[in-house]
C-alpha cells in the first residue's frame, strides 16, 4: 500500500514535470501567441511572440515547486510566464515586465554588435548550445566567480548566471547548475558567451572621439563624415558630431596657406589638419575649412530603447 503512494506520488510529479519541461525555444501549446517583429540592435528583424494571457496561480506554484525542490539553492526572482522565455530576457530585454517570447537567436548571434568572448564579463550572455550546434538556452552572466572548470557545460560553473527557464520562474543559479544541461537531463553540452558593445564617445573635437567600451581600452578615431542636407553641414557618423565643411577656394584661404595646401600630398578621405590656424578636412578630391559646430547631437546606434 505505502509503496502504491508513492509510484502515485513519482507519476503526479512526472506528470507536472513534464507539463513544464518542454525545451526551451518552444511556445507553451496551451497559450495563444500573435507574431510580431522586433529588431536586433542593429536592426536585423527577429520574430517574436507576445500573449496577454498568463497561467493560473497553481500553475505558476507547480512549476517553482517542480525546480526549485529539483534544484535546490537556486535563487527565485520572478514568476513563471509563458510571455517571455530565456532568449528575450538575455537578447531583448533583461526584465521580467518583457513581453516577448523569442524562439531563434540566430540574428543576434550574426549581429556584428556581439562578439564572442572566452573571458566573460557581468552584463555578458551565455547560451547553452546542443551537440548539433543549435542554441538551447541564454541566460545573463551575473557574477564571475573564481576558481576551475569541473567540465560540465565547459566553464559555465565559473560563472553566476541569470535566466529564465522556459515558462517557468526567472532564476540566479550557477552556470552549470540548471535543466538544460545535459548532466541535469538537458539537451546542452557546452557554452558560448557573447559580448554586446555599448558604445559611448568621450573627448570629442573637431577631428576626432574618443570610443569607448567596458570590453576594451578607450580608443581615438578620426570622425566619419557623412553629408547631411545640401549645405556645408557634415555630421560624423558615429559620434553625432556636427561641423560646417565650407570647400577651399583660393577665394576663403590666404594665398600663403593655399599654396602650402596645394603642395600636400595626397590624402586619405576624412584626414583633418589645421595649417595656419585654419582647421581643414580632405575628402573625395576636395579641401574644406572645418568650422566647429556643434556636438550635443549624440547617435548611440546600439543601445536598446
Ligand atoms: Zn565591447
Ligand atoms: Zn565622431
Amino acid at each position: 500500500m505505502k509503496q502504491k503512494k508513492s509510484i502515485v506520488a513519482v507519476i503526479l510529479f512526472v506528470a507536472i514535470f513534464l507539463m513544464f519541461s518542454f525545451s526551451a525555444q518552444a511556445l507553451d501549446g496551451r497559450i495563444s501567441y500573435s507574431t510580431t517583429t522586433i529588431t536586433t540592435p542593429n536592426g536585423t528583424p527577429v520574430t517574436a511572440y507576445y500573449t496577454t494571457e498568463d497561467y493560473s496561480e497553481e500553475e505558476k506554484a507547480n512549476s517553482r515547486r517542480t525546480y526549485e525542490e529539483r534544484f535546490p539553492g537556486i535563487e527565485f526572482l520572478a514568476d513563471p510566464t509563458p510571455r517571455y522565455n530565456c532568449h528575450s530576457y538575455a537578447w531583448y530585454m533583461s526584465s521580467s515586465t518583457n513581453s516577448y517570447w523569442i524562439e531563434s537567436i540566430d540574428a543576434y548571434i550574426d549581429d556584428p554588435t556581439y562578439m564572442v568572448t572566452t573571458t566573460p564579463a557581468e552584463g555578458d550572455i551565455i547560451v547553452y548550445f546542443k551537440p548539433d550546434n543549435v542554441p538551447n538556452h541564454s541566460g545573463v552572466i551575473d557574477e564571475v566567480l573564481s576558481g576551475t572548470s569541473n567540465g560540465v557545460c565547459g566553464d559555465a560553473n565559473l560563472y553566476m548566471v541569470v535566466s529564465k527557464w522556459s515558462g517557468n520562474a526567472l532564476y540566479r543559479h550557477r552556470g552549470d547548475y540548471c535543466p538544460f544541461v545535459r548532466e541535469y537531463t538537458g539537451a546542452s553540452t557546452y557554452v558560448k558567451y557573447y559580448h554586446m558593445h555599448v558604445y559611448t564617445y568621450t573627448n570629442i573635437d573637431i577631428y576626432t572621439h574618443t570610443l569607448n567600451c567596458r570590453c576594451m581600452e578607450p580608443m581615438e578615431e578620426l570622425h566619419n563624415w557623412v553629408q547631411i542636407g545640401i549645405g556645408a553641414l557634415f555630421r560624423c557618423s558615429v559620434c553625432g558630431y556636427r561641423s560646417n565643411f565650407t570647400p577651399a577656394t583660393p577665394e576663403n584661404v590666404p594665398i600663403e596657406t593655399w599654396s602650402q595646401l596645394m603642395a600636400k600630398a595626397a590624402m586619405t578621405n576624412g584626414v583633418t589638419f589645421t595649417l595656419d590656424d585654419i582647421d581643414f578636412c580632405y575628402m573625395n578630391g576636395q579641401y574644406y575649412i572645418v568650422t566647429e559646430y556643434t556636438s550635443d547631437v549624440v547617435i548611440t546606434p546600439n543601445v536598446m530603447e
